[in-house]
């Protein structure tokens, strides 16, 4: 049968494979992205309500204005972007059509994505499927994965329709500073490009402070969400915002055309996530995640990895000189851990393994180590 040359290239996403092939064995699970905590009980006690009360019904297709406006406010606030207001936020299903929609909205066949080498899975994927032309900008394990001099001439260069960044970062863990930022939107602000400010790993930050690109230029689009820091993957809730408010007009089209809208009674549940109440159950998750992350460096340390310690998200990103990532994964499955290979992160992942820490206990993460040791 034929199929959309659209689809070429885009395969099933590795985070997922190698999470259904872990949980299909039992084993230490290193691999999804995201945390092992239940969502604080406040924004499910009012989600409950919302359903009770027969919120049940289509919202506007950019979201309830309650829930844009406490977002707004908090972008205001918290990450310094000015001029927004709810016209300015859109709420969709997961981060991951937020950036599906923002990417659609903007190119078009064979304008540049430019995004980190290594990156998440999706981004390149949803590159494709606009029918862009990647540009991988190389990152390297002996800084961190942290923007250098060769990352900055390779992005100037690639002139890039639009710049996908993402800090904290997954897979690595590395929190960009903000003069790397400042970077970035220079180059940007030279070529006319679009940011994509992917922040959804915000607040999980151990050290270092977040700095959002959208606070200095305006044609930035900032996607944040509820699903890791509130442990809310399932519930499928996310937003962008955008000074430029036309670009947020253009991805409702595509959201009135494809989702309609977010789920109703899940918007008005996430309202609670603004309260103090959820913010100190975050804080409490942060710090169990943290003690997770020491445990896991001071392991690793005493293996050849090389890495720099990772001050954000949940993942560690470890590279083994000479090393097959593929086998290496493989293997560590046959022994019991499960990982995720590299390599799908792009061509700098090569000899590297992602380790998620968000839903495993020191204990695990520490025989997971050991097992780790015996093989590499
Ligand atoms: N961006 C990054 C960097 C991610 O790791 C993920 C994975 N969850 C997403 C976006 C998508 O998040 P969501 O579950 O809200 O679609
Ligand atoms: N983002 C998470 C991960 O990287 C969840 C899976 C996915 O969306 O790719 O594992």
């Amino acid at each position: 049968m034929r199929f959309s040359s659209r689809l070429k290239g885009v395969d099933e996403s590795a985070t997922f494979k190698y999470s259904r092939l872990a949980k299909e064995r039992k084993m230490i699970n290193l691999t999804i992205g995201r945390t092992g905590f239940d969502t604080p009980p406040i924004i499910k006690e009012a989600t409950k309500k919302a359903l009770d009360e027969g919120k049940v019904h289509y919202t506007p297709t950019k979201g309830i204005p309650e829930l844009r406006k406490a977002i707004a406010r908090k972008l205001v606030e918290e990450n310094k972007i000015q001029n927004l207001d709810e016209e300015h936020v859109l709420v969709s299903v997961g981060a991951k059509h937020v950036i599906y929609e923002a990417v659609m909205s903007i190119i078009q066949r064979g304008d540049v994505v430019a995004i980190s080498n290594p990156s998440w899975v999706s981004y390149e994927s949803i590159a494709r499927l606009s029918e862009g032309r990647t540009a991988w900008i190389p990152l390297k394990p002996e800084n961190g994965f942290i923007p250098d001099d060769d990352f900055y001439a390779v992005l100037e260069d690639s002139k890039p329709r639009m710049i996908l960044i993402n800090s904290p970062n997954n897979p690595t863990g590395a929190v960009y500073p903000e003069k790397a930022i400042r970077k970035v939107v220079d180059i940007a602000e030279r070529n006319e490009s679009i940011i994509l400010s992917d922040e959804i790993y915000e607040r999980i930050i151990y050290e270092g402070k977040h700095f959002s690109a959208g606070s200095i230029y305006e044609d930035t689009i900032t996607v944040n969400g509820f699903s890791k820091e509130f442990s809310m993957t399932g519930w499928r809730l996310a937003y962008a915002a955008s000074q430029n408010k036309e670009i947020i007009e253009k991805m409702d089209i595509i959201q009135a055309q494809t989702v309609s809208c977010a789920v109703s009674f899940i918007q008005y549940g996430a309202l609670k996530a603004f309260t103090e109440e959820a913010r100190r159950d975050v804080m409490k998750m942060i710090a169990i995640l943290k003690k997770r992350r020491d445990c896991l460096i001071d392991g690793m340390k005493k293996t050849r990895a090389v890495m720099e310690k990772p001050s954000g998200a949940f993942y560690v990103f470890p590279f083994f000189e000479g090393a097959d990532d593929i086998e290496l994964a493989d293997k560590l499955m046959d022994e019991g851990v499960g990982v995720i290979p590299g390599s799908p992160f792009g061509s700098a992942g090569h000899g590297c393994l992602r380790m998620s820490y968000g839903d495993a206990e020191i204990e695990d993460l520490r025989k997971a180590v050991d097992i780790l040791k015996g093989i590499i």
